[in-house]
């Protein structure tokens, strides 16, 4: 059997699994060969709500069995066996399909055809490299959703500062933000440098049951994340907040206070990793003590460069909160001292100084 009557066997199987409402199988197509370090990739594999393989394998109740074709991931070897459900998919002969993109997307029209900046697979009669560009422009139109994971897939991220040659940026500048895939969905950006593992996993959870027919599609904000995710700043979750509210600074990198006046941009950066962690609820940037470079956000990271100096704008509101956390530093210390003894009836002599009122015994 050629690779093309297999590939429109399958596509026909797969069409025959819709149900009123929703599908039984779904293929995850997952492509890294954006301007990519793998990084999202690697991340998601430490996933544990829930894990990749447990979504694979059919162990999360109601989702459609899931085939996902992911390189660092794949049980095949590579060369065309790898590639054949990505051909297939471009055809119009693998459905449904998620398109997953991790890394940014190059502009190849600045360089006119005189080579390319990433690829994947050639083209199998002219032997040429098949740009990302072009995978994205022949699988979008058929896929019935598409995800961006990773700051650099869903807003160009590192590849896409100011003086990069290339040109690159995510993949909503690249497709349109009015984008629709075949189920409706606007493309669903889950930003991070890398993406936390189970921020990824918990919204590709939800699309599969969207998929499935279970569910709604998911919230998404503005710049289409998540709102459940995104919908509050890092500050909002340190660990470290009450020190802020309390004008205590940290000077250096080896201090539990609050780090803004040591580069942490959490006040004016959507993420959730203080009050998630990074890997089983443990760790979680300024938690553990490394500032928040705004990883997550659409101006990473021209607008949050240099690193590691004071945020622009800090100076001032940690300058104003000084006089009102001292303040309250203080008197917080005088209660504390005041409550942080026992009361003074609590003793072994002979007579009772609860305050006990026994009248009602005469
Ligand atoms: Fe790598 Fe970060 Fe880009 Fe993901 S967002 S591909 S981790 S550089
Ligand atoms: Fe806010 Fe950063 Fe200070 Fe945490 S360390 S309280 S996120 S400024
Ligand atoms: Fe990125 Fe800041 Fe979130 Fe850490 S806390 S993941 S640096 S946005």
């Amino acid at each position: 059997m050629t690779k093309a009557t297999k590939a429109a066997k399958h596509a026909s199987k797969a069409e025959k699994t819709e149900k009123k409402g929703g599908f039984d199988e779904i293929h995850i197509l997952w492509i890294s060969e954006g301007m990519s370090c793998d990084g999202d990739t690697v991340s998601m594999t430490a996933a544990s709500q829930p894990a990749i393989e447990d979504v694979v394998l059919g162990l999360v109740p109601g989702l459609p069995k899931v085939n996902l074709h992911n390189k660092v991931l794949s049980p095949t070897l590579g060369g065309e066996e790898y590639l054949a459900p990505f051909r297939a998919a471009a055809r119009g002969e693998l459905k449904p399909f998620i398109l997953v993109i991790e890394g940014s997307v190059p502009n190849q029209n600045i360089i006119q055809g005189e080579g390319y900046w990433t690829s994947f697979g050639n083209d199998l009669e002219t032997g040429e490299p098949l740009t990302l560009n072009w995978w994205i422009d022949h699988l979008t139109p058929h896929a019935w959703a598409v995800v961006a994971a990773g700051t650099c897939a869903t807003y160009g991220g590192i590849h896409a500062m100011a003086g990069n040659p290339t040109g690159s940026m995510g993949l909503a500048d690249y497709l349109g933000w009015e984008f629709r895939s075949q189920g409706g969905l606007p493309i669903v950006n889950v930003p991070g440098c890398p993406i936390q593992p189970d921020n990824f996993m918990e919204t590709l959870t939800w699309v599969l049951y969207h998929a499935a027919g279970s569910a709604p599609p998911p919230p998404l904000d503005h710049m289409l994340r998540p709102q459940w995710l995104f919908g509050k700043t890092v500050h909002e979750g340190c660990d470290r907040a009450a020190y802020y509210e309390q004008a205590d600074f940290a000077k250096d990198y080896n201090s539990p206070k609050c780090q803004v006046r040591v580069g942490c941009w959490g006040p004016v950066v959507n993420c959730n990793v203080p009050k998630r962690g990074w890997m089983s609820g443990l760790g979680g940037c300024p938690n553990v003590g490394g500032i928040c470079i705004g990883c997550t956000m659409p101006g990473f990271p021209d607008a949050f460069m240099p690193f590691m100096d004071e945020p622009t704008g800090a100076t001032f509101s940690s300058s104003l909160i000084r006089p009102y956390g001292a303040v309250i530093r203080r008197l917080r210390g005088i209660t504390n001292m005041a409550v942080n003894r026992e009361p003074r009836w609590r003793h072994d002599k002979a007579e009772l100084t609860t305050g006990y009122d026994a009248h009602w015994r005469a």
